[in-house]
This record gives C-alpha cells, structure tokens and sequence, in this order.
C-alpha cells in the first residue's frame, strides 16, 4: 500500500500544502481498459474540483 501519495493538483478538494493528498484512499484508472503503458494514460478519479 501506498504510505504517502504525493500531487500536485492544486485545484482538488483533497489537496494539502506541501503536494499531500489528504484523501482516505484514492482510485487511480487506466485510459486504456485494465492495462497502461505508461503513466500518461493513468488518472486519479478521486479528483473532486475545489473553488481554488
Ligand atoms: S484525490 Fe487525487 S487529484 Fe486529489 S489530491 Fe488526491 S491524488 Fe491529487
């Protein structure tokens, strides 16, 4: 398991100074069905926009 997620998407309700994510846990999917050939094709579904 994941200790420390590290993100620098500012403008999520889950971000927190110094690039943490203060989710409980986060979903990360593939553009790409269940596989990715690399971490462009990845994404947090957690992400939930804030009014930064
Ligand atoms: S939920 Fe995802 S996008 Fe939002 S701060 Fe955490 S890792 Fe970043």
């Amino acid at each position: 398991m994941a200790k420390d997620v590290l993100c620098e998407v500012h403008n999520c309700t889950f971000w927190a100074n110094g690039n943490k994510c203060s989710a409980d846990s986060i979903y990360v999917v593939s553009h790409t069905g269940k596989k990715a050939d690399s971490s462009k094709e990845t994404d947090c579904k957690t992400f939930e926009p804030s009014d930064l």
